[in-house]
């Protein structure tokens, strides 16, 4: 016979999405004479993305307080969004919709603050080359491109990402050199920028180079794109590339359910096709999704579409994204909620990458709640306290 707090915890519904859309069906009324043709094209979606501040006013509408944020931020950490996520802004939630504010900035955005930081991540003091970094013993980072379809407002790396020339070949050639001498390096991201706006050519240079030294088991690519240009996974030439120099592990990133469409899950099954190995690497983000009930079908949709959910991130200490910080109790919370209400395939390990590049460390929701010698007191997933008794 089991508890009656155990009978009430298996009798919770499941949190589901109710149902995904197409951000075709969703597109605001400026682009109702778009064909479906069109929508689905990469380099219609890349050439149309709203970057000035009449193009988003036309499409989506600036409060004041954003029109001031976009304006400040031109000559910084621009604003660039795909017309596909624009099309996933709900307007009936006006400036507090999800993703409305991952894409574009508020006037939070321009405080500074002291304990925040240029270079989160201490990319400058762990580089091995211009565009590589190393963190870890056995792995390294190619920053590959400064480019991304979207300028996420909650950037690492917005202290690069949009406001330099592209990458040169010479400093990609040097980052390869690099890595590749160096035999304690096993597994290399490519990431940027978002490596998927790269010339198909240059992806499978950079792709071919690692896949071709001896010592280098891993390569993954790190991308936004799944969510916010999915459009780039119909490129034919692109999912070959992948294919053949199978298996590459894609990293992508979805933070809210609002991002789970008709046109991502094609894009997740493209990249199935191709032999790649997906994960998600989430970022918990105040106001955004630091809730079970987001995180929860966000997870379930991304696991039955195959993309693990990998990590959650607490939001990293970098400037201009103060209002997007969670602390971490609130992340410890979600997390012992999520524990038994998903399995453990769709549950991410959450973490937080130490400042200045001292490495990631795991968050783990504490389940130990006494100790007296080899016997234990432990908190389970319904909240009930179970007695072990450990071994000498
Ligand atoms: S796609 Fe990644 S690198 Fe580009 S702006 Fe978003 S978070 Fe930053």
């Amino acid at each position: 016979m089991i508890s009656e707090l155990e009978a009430r915890a298996l009798d919770r519904a499941p949190v589901v999405l109710d149902s995904v859309e197409s951000s075709y069906a969703r597109r605001p009324a400026i682009w109702r004479g778009i064909s479906a043709e069109e929508w689905s094209s990469y380099a219609w979606q890349w050439a149309n993305r709203l970057m000035s501040v009449e193009a988003l006013d036309n499409a989506v509408g600036l409060n004041a307080d954003e029109r001031r944020a976009v304006e400040a931020m031109a000559s910084r950490f621009g604003t660039a969004i795909s017309p596909h996520f624009a099309a996933l802004f709900r307007p009936e939630l006006g400036s507090h919709c999800p993703i409305r504010r991952q894409a574009i900035p508020i006037g939070a955005e321009l405080d500074i603050h002291d304990d925040l930081l240029d270079d989160p991540l201490g990319e400058s003091r762990h580089a091995i080359a211009p565009c590589a970094v190393r963190r870890y013993p056995d792995r390294a980072l190619i920053y590959a491109t400064h480019e991304c379809a979207m300028r996420c407002r909650h950037c690492t790396r917005r202290s690069r990402v949009g406001l330099m020339e592209s990458v040169s070949q010479a400093d990609l050639q040097n980052a390869l050199d690099r890595v590749t001498a160096n035999p304690n390096i096993r597994d290399v991201l490519i990431s940027g920028g978002d490596p998927l706006s790269l010339e198909n050519d240059v992806l499978e240079w950079l792709i071919a180079s690692l896949k071709a030294c001896p010592h280098i088991d891993v390569v993954r690519v790190c991308t936004r794109m799944v969510s916010t240009l999915p459009q780039r996974m119909s490129d034919a030439r692109l999912i070959d590339v992948l294919r053949k120099y199978a298996p590459i592990y894609v990293n992508t990133q979805f933070n809210h359910p609002f991002e789970a469409t008709h046109e991502a899950a094609q894009a997740l099954a493209a990249l199935r096709s191709a032999g790649c190995i997906l994960g998600n690497q989430s970022v918990l983000l105040k106001g955004i999704n630091d809730a079970p009930a987001i995180l929860e079908p966000l997870f379930r949709w991304l696991l039955r579409e195959g993309c693990r959910p990998y990590y959650l991130f607490l939001c990293d200490v970098a400037q201009g994204t103060h209002h997007f910080r969670t602390s971490i109790q609130s992340g410890l919370d979600i997390m012992r909620s999520l524990r038994g209400r998903l399995s453990g395939l769709a549950i991410p390990h959450f973490v937080i990458d130490l400042p200045d590049g001292n490495g990631k460390v795991d968050l783990c929701p504490d389940s130990v709640v006494s100790r007296d010698g080899q016997s234990l007191t432990f908190h389970n997933w319904f909240g009930a306290s179970v007695n072990y008794r450990d071994v000498e």
